[in-house]
């Protein structure tokens, strides 16, 4: 028994109560089977997109040519698509055409892996034709039907057998895995935001080292991402997607511009860019290189740079994080508008124009190694000094 989200039974039954069939299904099944709470559910059902919009007060056409409608009457949406088949991919990214179909069993044929190829019904109970809860059990990943020729159809499914390695922790099947690194080249002609958000899960699996493979026979290689070595130590850091990416371009000692190659988002690329920035510059040992590195990289980014620095070169995080949070904790400055002084109050000691900027760059300076000059009368004095020496 599976204990379905009271919205998803509710869809259910109105698509039932209307003479349709329905069904939870992929990922959701997937996850529920094997004990962990799915972060969403996908409908099924023979009923065609416009039945499913007219059916249910608030909807959104996500994608009706492909049968996908979104059913958002109660807080969280729903994915409800039509049963179909797919046919053709003569550019290797899409289905030239879709068909919609009556059998559940031929929807689920369409599917990826064997544990992504199950359906659901409160009371029916699972539809499994491929044996995805043995393979479950097992932690196999296997795909449906001939795997050749899966992987050719679509061959974002290469990338996606090392996802759900990584986040699942599976096994590739053999003969799976075998078709799947043989058809890898055909990425190339996946589109970009397809394989950044599969590439993204990748990384931050728990089991992200799965991926090395994948790696190690040249399957990312158009991207200029390779590596020969396991990616053991990506496992260690936190699964927080801009950092694990960051970390994983490191291992592969490929170039962070592969980012905006995939058209990651600009906080994405900016976050590589400084981390880069930071790892190729001096290193960081006194309190004052901390408040530089704070007021040039800001805290996050300095966080999780300890941290890197401790899982990839094994220096000691902690005591750079308690220093970081005692500047942060007694306010100690280390941005110019934390200084005691600003542009106005220069210039009661003659400072104006351009000088403002410099001026206030060395106040900043001289409160980053001595905080408590950060006084106005201080820095004001300090201020008539840099002006002589001008
Ligand atoms: P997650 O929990 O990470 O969302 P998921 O299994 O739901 O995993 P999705 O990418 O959301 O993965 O896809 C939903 C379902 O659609 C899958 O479980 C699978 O059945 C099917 N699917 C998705 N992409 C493909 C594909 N490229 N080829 C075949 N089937 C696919
Ligand atoms: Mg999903």
């Amino acid at each position: 028994m599976m204990d379905l989200p009271p919205e998803i039974i509710e869809i259910i039954a109105c698509l039932n109560d209307s003479g349709y069939k329905a069904y939870a299904v992929g990922g959701c099944v997937r996850d529920h089977l094997r004990g962990v709470l799915p972060h969403d559910y996908d409908v099924t059902t023979d009923a065609l997109p416009e039945t499913v919009a007219r059916l249910f007060p608030h909807t959104v056409p996500t994608g009706i040519a492909h049968g996908t409608v979104t059913v958002v009457d109660d807080g969280m949406p729903v994915e409800v698509t039509t049963f179909r088949q797919e046919f053709g991919y003569s550019d290797r990214r899409r289905p030239d055409r879709v068909a919609f179909v009556a059998d559940v069993k031929e929807d689920l044929a369409r599917r990826d892996f064997t544990v992504n190829a199950m359906a659901y019904h409160p009371t029916e109970g699972l539809v499994d034709p491929f044996g995805g809860q043995k393979d479950l059990e097992n932690g196999v990943l296997r795909a449906v039907g001939d795997s050749s020729l899966r992987f050719r159809e679509d061959a974002l499914r290469s990338l996606r057998l090392f996802r759900f390695a990584a986040t699942l922790g599976f096994q590739p099947e053999e003969k799976t895995c075998a078709a799947a690194l043989q058809s890898a080249p055909l990425l190339e002609n996946i589109s970009k935001e397809r394989i950044a958000a599969e590439l993204q899960k990748t990384v931050c699996g728990a089991f992200a080292d799965a991926v090395t493979p994948l790696l190690q026979t040249g399957g990312l290689a158009f991207l200029g991402i390779s590596s020969s070595a396991p990616l053991t130590r990506l496992t260690q850091l936190p699964p927080k997607k801009e950092l694990r990416l960051f970390a994983f371009l490191y291992c592969c000692q490929s170039s962070v511009s592969v980012l905006k190659t995939l058209r990651y988002s600009n906080a994405i690329v900016d976050y590589a860019g400084k981390f880069d920035r930071l790892l190729k510059g001096e290193k960081i040992k006194s309190r004052t290189d901390i408040k530089r590195a704070l007021r040039n990289f800001g805290q996050e980014i300095l966080t999780d740079f300890f941290g890197f620095r401790e899982v990839f070169f094994g220096e000691s995080a902690q005591p750079l994080l308690r220093e970081t949070e005692d500047i942060l904790y007694k306010e100690e400055p280390y941005r110019l508008s934390q200084l005691a002084v600003n542009g106005k109050n220069l210039k009661s000691v003659g400072i104006r124009g351009e000088a403002v900027g410099q001026a206030l760059d060395f106040l900043l300076e001289a409160v980053l190694e001595e905080p408590q000059k950060n006084t106005a009368p201080q820095l004001l004095a300090l201020a008539e000094q840099f002006k002589r020496n001008q």
